[in-house]
């Protein structure tokens, strides 16, 4: 079979898939965003993916990001990005960027804030990355940090902070991954109560190709999908 009919029917099972488990958790399939993650290919197969009607992408390294939004300028696409970001990247990032889902220091979330005030860019969404599996090699806030950096992102006013995104642990499956991601929607619940001011938290970005079914009945609202929209391409 040609690559672009095996991603097509990838995309439409992972659907199905996503449509399943959204209505475990009580939700239609609209109410879960499928981000396909690009990291590990090249255009041919981005060009099959919107074919196959994906238009929110992922990438986790500026400088590929960078690279295919020159390659394809004026495609309708959602550049998503998923990766840690250092805050000599954010000036070339931002413009390019629809949501970024690692916002995972205070230092990276002022330095974002400065550059769009910087380059009068609209309110740029973010999302607060949140070490859930307290995995060493992750980046991101713990757990019970964010309530007291409140005042400060809330401070950030030239940022949308739509919410949190998380990972599972590298290592225990799905049980563990399930409590990872259980652990993420109860620390939005804690700052939703807290009442931060102008803050919605409507986003949970958590889920990869090996457990987005667990997340979407834990409330995920976005998953990020790579490997298995590949799978059986050479
Ligand atoms: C690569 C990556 C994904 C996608 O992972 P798959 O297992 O290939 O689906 C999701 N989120 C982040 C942050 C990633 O870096």
């Amino acid at each position: 079979m040609n690559p672009r009919q095996i991603i097509a029917d990838n995309v439409a099972r992972i659907r199905q898939r996503i449509a399943a488990a959204a209505a475990r958790s009580g939700r239609s399939a609209d109410a879960v965003k499928l981000i396909a993650v690009t990291k590990y290919v090249g255009l041919d197969e981005i060009a099959a993916l919107r074919e196959a009607g994906c238009s929110a992408f992922g990438e986790s390294q500026p400088q590929t990001l960078w690279k295919k939004a020159a390659t394809l300028p004026g495609e309708p696409i959602d550049w998503h990005f998923i990766g840690h970001l250092q805050r000599n990247k954010v000036r070339r990032t931002v413009p390019l960027v629809a949501c970024l889902h690692s916002g995972d220091s205070l230092r990276l979330l002022e330095e974002l804030n400065a550059e769009v005030q910087r380059a009068s860019l609209p309110r740029f969404p973010v999302l607060l990355e949140v070490n859930v599996s307290g995995d060493e090699s992750k980046h991101g806030f713990a757990p019970g940090e964010l309530e007291a950096l409140w005042p400060a992102l809330a401070a950030l006013v030239h940022l949308e902070i739509r919410g949190l995104m998380g990972m599972a642990a590298l290592e225990g499956g799905v049980d563990v991954a399930r409590q990872n991601f259980q652990s993420l929607r109860e620390c939005r619940d804690r700052l939703q109560k807290s009442d931060p001011k102008g803050i919605a938290l409507a986003e949970l970005s958590m889920g990869m190709s090996g457990d987005f079914e667990v997340a979407i009945e834990e409330g995920a609202t976005m998953v990020r999908v790579g490997s298995s929209l590949f799978e059986g391409v050479e």
